[in-house]
């Protein structure tokens, strides 16, 4: 039989990790297939590594439980996840069951379609501040203008993988991982299931505005060079326009003389000359910083420890 691989990053979900446990064993018991849930405590602050300790306790053939030296981010967690995944099929869920385990059996009749990956998008985003939508909504519209593949707006990282498209997003190495890019960007034949926003079951969400505006940033950045080249290109333009201008200006000194005046122009000519020129440094800064995260190669995460059947190690 083959084997289900359950990645479950978790950061202060003391509250969801046994409702999640409930729910997506009931529906993965009747479907034909082994499966094991991996839960990754992301150094959670709460109750959280404790209570997964206790379902791991109860049901130690399904469960594997990686605990994190600290709190490294979804990211790191989801990473963790994927490589201790022993599966033939991988899937990614949020432990807030605001990822349906009902669809499970649904994405594996469309796998069996003839499909490498099945992925989830949310068409509604009920329940979510509209001002988060609105940004959500022009951060796709952004890094979709920037990028050669196409991520879906509003897709999830709820998605089942078959091992063939695991292997090939482990084979990419960078430090700064945007997993929406490279789940896409490694190709296959990719379906989307639509399902409408669910709320989360209990617990707070770990994504306030800021947080989600700096996610946004780092993903193009470390997604895209555009912005690199957009600074390239406002330099031509502005260099341009200054040339022409200067060449006005040296005209009208010639034939009307040079009366002393446009000062104030001149300020503020200055400051946006000098702003651009900030800008154009601080995008240079963010790569520059990125590579340099990159050049030091430092793990996406430290593992504390594994509760696993056959041996607990450090
Ligand atoms: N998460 C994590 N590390 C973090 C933040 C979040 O592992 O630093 C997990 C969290 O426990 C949840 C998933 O990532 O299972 C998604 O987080 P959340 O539900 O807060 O985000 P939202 O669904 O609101 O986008
Ligand atoms: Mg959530």
């Amino acid at each position: 039989m083959s084997l289900l691989s359950v990645v479950v990053p978790c950061y202060n979900e003391q509250e969801t990790v046994s409702l999640f446990f409930d729910a997506t064993s009931k529906i993965l018991d009747q479907m034909d297939m082994d499966y094991e849930i991996i839960y990754v405590n992301d150094g959670s602050k709460d109750d959280t590594l404790n209570e997964c300790i206790k379902l791991y306790e109860k049901h130690p053939e399904v469960i594997r439980v990686i605990d994190f030296s600290r709190n490294f981010g979804k990211e790191g967690a989801l990473l963790a996840g994927l490589e201790n995944a022993k599966g033939d099929y991988v899937t990614v869920m949020d432990a807030d069951l605001q990822d349906p385990p009902s669809y499970l059996p649904l994405m594996f009749e469309e796998l069996n379609k003839g499909y490498d990956v099945v992925g989830t998008r949310r068409v509604s985003r009920k329940g979510e501040p509209p001002i988060r939508s609105f940004f959500a909504r022009q951060f796709y519209k952004l890094i979709n203008k920037f990028t050669e593949v196409e991520i879906v707006d509003g897709a999830r990282d709820y998605r089942l993988m078959t091992r063939q498209v695991v292997d090939s997003i482990l084979e990419l190495k960078e430090y700064h991982r945007f997993s929406k890019g490279l789940f896409v960007w490694v190709g296959y034949k990719t379906k989307y299931l639509e399902y409408e926003n669910v709320e989360r079951v209990a617990g707070e969400t770990s994504w306030n505005f800021w947080g989600l505006l700096k996610y946004a940033i780092e993903g193009i950045i470390a997604f895209t060079v555009a912005p690199l080249r957009m600074a390239t290109f406002m330099g031509i333009i502005i260099s341009f326009i200054a040339f022409c201008s200067l060449i006005f200006v040296v005209c009208r000194a010639l034939i009307f003389g040079d009366p002393v005046s446009g000062w104030p122009s001149m300020v503020s000519i200055m400051l946006f000359l000098g702003g651009i020129q900030l800008l154009a440094l601080g995008i240079i800064g963010e790569y520059l910083s990125k590579t340099y995260m990159e050049v030091k190669k430092r793990p996406n995460y430290i593992i504390k420890k594994i509760y696993e059947k056959g041996g607990k190690h450090d």
